[in-house]
């Protein structure tokens, strides 16, 4: 299995070495081969190559199964042409690579939830949320699009279109996913308004038939945000387009309460698709031994369920973070009472000695 690595800038090297090394380490234990490549991306390209995206990281993530970043950006490339920022690279490997699905966990480990901004009642029923959100397409997309002035007003205008093949290849990557995990999807929509969500939803029970064995329910995008703080147990999997699912993702990983820990994938068709943290590049605390790898060490556990069909790998790298969280050790952003503050190696290398 070949892996692209591209650690980028800030933290990305430090989060994305402890990655690496508790992949080699399921690699002995299980028998399998990891093969890496490591390509720039990012600051990091911009100061060796003076672009964000050089073709050969494109390339080589092109030839790979899976790839695995770390973050990209920092101040040193905030007042840089805007046409070179190093959040280009992100979105044009995206493309590059056809990735129409981003996949966003929001869990929360049980020896965490004092960091979760949930009533104890609520935390306690559990939170293990998964949001597939449709990445290519919708109103950010869009056409026509633009602004104008008429009648002596300012205005400003967009289009929400999704064409059935959107709908339907979405539907399937949440509905196999759903089918690792609890077996329940809920597509979410606002088809009491909008007719690109009418649309919307008879394709996703149309897909639906072929996964008999999966749930489908459907929820409105103002109730499914009431939903995710009120009673966030009731959710396995989450599907729905660009807008709605940028704004849940983001509602759904935050009441967990701790950006460090959380993993991601965006995902397309077939391999590869890309495996990060969903936080950035952390310069305040890049160089310092400072960040969480956490995020990025279940990144790589999501690389093995989703890219490789590993789950059994997966479950054991979840299962040794778990570990390590029930020993007490933190590191500084997931700091509480009772706890033993770690920095990032140690983490990695508690993790390792827990797989
Ligand atoms: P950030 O996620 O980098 O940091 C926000 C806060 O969370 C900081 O205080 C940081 O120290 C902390 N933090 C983040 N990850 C952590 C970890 N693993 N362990 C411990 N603490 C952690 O967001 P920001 O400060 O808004 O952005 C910094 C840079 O990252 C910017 O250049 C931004 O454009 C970029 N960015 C990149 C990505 C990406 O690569 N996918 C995503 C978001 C932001």
């Amino acid at each position: 299995m070949k892996i692209c690595v591209m650690p980028g800038d800030g933290i990305g090297p430090e989060i994305v070495e402890q990655g690496l090394n508790v992949l080699n380490v399921i690699g002995e234990k299980f028998g399998h081969t990891f093969e890496t490549e490591e390509v720039l991306i990012g600051g990091a390209a911009i100061d060796a190559k003076g672009v964000p995206l050089p073709d050969e990281t494109v390339e080589a993530c092109k030839a790979a199964d899976a790839v695995l970043l770390g973050a990209v950006g920092g101040p040193k490339w905030d007042t840089i042409d805007p046409s070179i920022r190093p959040e280009r690279g992100l979105l044009g490997i995206r493309k590059a690579l056809g990735l129409f699905a981003n996949l966003r966990p929001a869990s929360l480990f049980p020896q965490l939830k004092d960091a979760c901004f949930l009533r104890p009642d609520i935390v306690e029923k559990g939170i293990d949320v998964m949001v597939v959100r449709e990445l290519t397409g919708g109103i950010y997309f869009g056409e026509p699009k633009g602004e104008g002035e008429k009648d002596g007003q300012k205005y400003g205008f967009n289009t929400m279109v999704y064409y059935e093949e959107e709908i339907r290849r979405i539907a399937k990557i949440a509905f196999e996913t759903a089918r690792k995990r609890k077996k329940r999807v809920c597509s979410v929509d606002k088809a009491n308004v909008l007719d690109v969500s009418r649309v919307w939803r008879a394709i996703v029970i149309e897909v639906s038939k072929e996964y008999p064995d999966v749930e489908l329910t459907h929820l409105y995008v103002d109730n499914a945000a009431m939903q995710l703080v009120r009673d966030p147990s009731q959710f396995d999997v989450i599907v729905t387009g660009n807008l709605f699912g940028d704004i849940l993702s983001d509602e759904a990983s935050v009441i967990t309460g701790s950006i460090g820990m959380l993993p991601s994938a965006s995902v397309g068709a077939a391999n590869p698709g890309i495996f990060e943290p969903i936080h950035g590049s952390a310069p305040d605390i890049a160089g310092e031994d400072k960040a969480n790898p956490l995020a990025t060490i279940l990144s790589i556990a999501m690389m093995l369920r989703y890219a490789f069909n590993l789950d059994k790998e997966a479950e054991c790298i979840e299962a040794a973070v778990e570990k390590t969280l029930s020993s007490g050790l933190r590191t500084g952003d997931i700091m509480d009472e009772g706890g033993t503050l770690v920095g990032c190696k140690a983490m990695g290398e508690a993790v390792i000695k827990n797989l």
